[in-house]
């Protein structure tokens, strides 16, 4: 029976592994449509780097060949440099971070990380260098601690607290009875978009990489919290390549350049004062957020 056991234990591993990697799978097909399509090329590279720049050139997509959604969008976030992308809802934003992510493949165009194009990469390999913050994070049905750990699973646990105090999450976590094993997802306990939002962040701060994309992370924070963690993710994006996107402004006015979307193209770009000093969309945003938030 002591024979047995090694393997059965070893099985036991296999099994949990895969059904992870099940959940992982199904979750990515939920939020971001059936994407099978992605597969590396034959000739795909790893990719290994610590300095990334990310060009966007004349990108041109469809989720359905009906409907185009981006229009030529071009740009470049040189190594270590915030990019933040604004505009309306349905703008195109979202479609950004999941087309550099490789959820779905350009139409058109191309996607370059230090000039070598996306689809010509390990797919686990981009992935490894790129941590999202996405708009709405769903959580594995695991426990926290797995929630966290998941990007960087080598981490210890004072890293992992650290990270979950960085992300002003921690307290909320220590007070729970099980702690950082508290189960949580859909079968488990039930966060709150803030909650869960805060979990995301805590992952990507833990795992570190060289390009960041925060897509709305902090929306579903109030406002006290969301400043306190604006302050982190200022810090952990300082040379680091980022992507920003953003429904506040005053979460931008900082970054390297500033693009503003509609309809799935660029209609304006600049810094943020370049962009006042136009005086035209971005300006009247501005104006707008500006006498949204004195009431
Ligand atoms: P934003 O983040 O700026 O609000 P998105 O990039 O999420 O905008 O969406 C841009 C457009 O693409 C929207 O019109 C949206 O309805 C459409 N869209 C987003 N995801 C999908 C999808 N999986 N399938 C089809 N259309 C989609
Ligand atoms: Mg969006």
């Amino acid at each position: 029976l002591l024979q047995l056991y090694g393997p059965l234990n070893f099985l036991g591993f296999v099994y949990r592994e895969i059904k992870h990697a099940l959940a992982d799978m199904d979750r990515m097909f939920a939020l971001m449509g059936r994407n099978a399509e992605i597969t590396d090329a034959a000739t795909a590279q790893p990719l290994a780097t610590q300095a990334a720049a990310v060009r966007f050139d004349r990108v041109e997509f469809a989720y359905d060949p009906e409907r185009q959604i981006l229009h030529g969008v071009d740009f470049t976030i040189p190594a270590g440099h915030t990019l933040a992308v604004v505009g309306a809802s349905g703008a195109g934003k979202s479609t950004l971070s999941r087309l550099l992510y490789r959820f779905y493949d350009v139409t058109r165009g191309g996607i370059q990380i230090n000039g070598k194009d996306i689809r010509e990469l390990q797919q686990h390999t981009l992935r490894e260098h790129i941590g999202i913050v996405p708009q709405d994070t769903v959580l594995f049905n695991d426990t926290i601690y797995y929630n966290i750990a998941y990007g960087k699973p080598d981490a210890s646990r004072e890293a992992i607290i650290e990270a979950a105090r960085s992300a002003h999450i921690h307290d909320f976590i220590a007070a729970l009875p099980q702690g950082y094993d508290t189960v949580v997802g859909e079968r488990g306990l039930k966060l709150s978009g803030g909650e869960k939002q805060r979990v995301a962040i805590a992952r990507t701060i833990l795992k570190n990489p060289p390009i960041l994309i925060f897509d709305e992370a902090t929306s579903a924070l109030d406002s006290k919290t969301e400043k306190a963690i604006q302050a982190e993710l200022k810090a952990i994006s300082a040379n680091r390549t980022t992507l920003v996107i953003a429904h506040r402004l005053s979460t931008v006015v900082d970054a390297d350049e500033i693009l503003v979307m509609e309809g799935g193209r660029v209609v304006e770009r600049g810094t943020h004062r370049e962009l006042l000093d136009a005086n035209a969309v971005y300006a009247r945003m501005w104006a707008l957020q500006a006498s949204e938030e004195a009431v």
